[in-house]
């Protein structure tokens, strides 16, 4: 059996695969142990494709998942696990963000019998200023709202044992939300840190908006919380109204009427008005989440495994 699966996913990276490949063989051969590496292209438009299986021909190790087009990092690294056949198995960025001589140490850690070894970033200073306060945010808002404690500055990159692995593999939502479902897994875990370098080659492919629908799939997959915002909003204006029913109905009766108030009625209309698309709207969410699940398509297609 082969002792370490890794699990690399490929979108437009034909300026960073050599690069992968001639840092990473090197190691894993220094580590003296069995290995493979699954390549999942995802969709790529570039010529990423040829420059893997010219990979491959000179190394045997190498396996390569052909995806039928774009399905997203989190598809693409649960193809990996799921056709993985290691005893323990690393999900690893191509472009060197995430430091393979790491690996090595989170070998020595799982050997030493940790089933999830997880890579901590503990320095951003690479990251601008706006990058690192939306992420601590983010971060805080999840272990907030949610059981689920999520560590914090950790990314896909990770050792998990076939145990974990297997585990994962009875998780049958579609939308793949993997740093929640890793967390949620569980078992006995450590850490190795490591500070992270600027992308070598190529381009980041994700966007602010991308980063916060990626933060709104976290949250919504994890906690109800969002949902209960309308009732105790509700129930905080309905007593509001309430009291000040009272209060106008004495000010009437004692002090007799007047009726001004144009500027107040807009307002209070117009912020209750859109406090109750907002609640809709997040009710939206869930309910669109479910519509994708109950239709259980495939989480990633595979055209060709190479
Ligand atoms: N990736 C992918 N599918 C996508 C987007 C990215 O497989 O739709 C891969 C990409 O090729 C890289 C990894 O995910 O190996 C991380 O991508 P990127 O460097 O753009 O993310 P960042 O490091 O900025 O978080
Ligand atoms: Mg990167």
């Amino acid at each position: 059996m082969t002792d370490v699966s890794i699990v690399v996913p490929f979108y437009n990276e034909s300026e960073s695969v050599n690069m992968f490949f001639e840092t990473i063989f090197p190691l894993l051969k220094h580590a003296k142990l069995s290995f493979e590496i699954l390549c999942i292209n995802d969709g790529s438009r570039d010529n990423t494709l040829d420059l893997l299986k010219n990979f491959q021909k000179k190394r045997r190790q190498i396996k390569i998942l052909d995806f039928s087009r774009n399905f997203g990092k989190d598809a693409a690294i649960t193809a990996g696990l799921d056709f993985a056949a290691g005893k323990c198995v690393i999900p690893i960025d191509c472009d060197l963000q995430d430091p393979p001589e790491l690996i090595l140490d989170m070998i020595k850690k799982w050997r030493n019998g940790f089933d999830v070894v997880l890579a901590k970033r503990v320095d951003r200073s690479e990251d601008s200023v706006a990058k690192r306060a939306t992420a601590k945010f983010f971060y805080k808002i999840c272990n907030l709202l949610s059981d689920l404690e999520l560590p914090e500055n950790v990314g896909d990159f990770r050792l998990m044992d076939r145990k974990v692995i297997d585990t994962l593999k009875t998780f049958p939502e579609r939308q793949r939300f993997l740093k929640g479902l890793f967390a949620f897994a569980g078992y006995k875990t450590t850490v190795v840190e490591y500070k992270r370098p600027e992308r070598h080659r190529g381009k980041t492919k994700w966007s602010y908006w991308k980063l916060w629908n990626y933060a709104i799939d976290g949250i919504t997959s994890f906690s109800m919380f969002p949902l209960k915002i309308s009732t105790y909003f509700g129930l905080l204006v309905t007593l509001m109204a309430f009291v000040r029913g009272i209060w106008i109905f004495f000010r009437t009766i004692f002090l007799g009427i007047d009726m001004p108030g144009y500027a107040s009625l807009m307002t209070t209309m117009l912020f209750l008005g859109g406090v109750q698309l907002m609640s809709l709207g997040i009710i939206g969410e869930y309910v669109g989440r479910i519509y994708i699940e109950s239709k259980k398509r495939p989480i990633y297609i595979i055209k060709e495994i190479i």
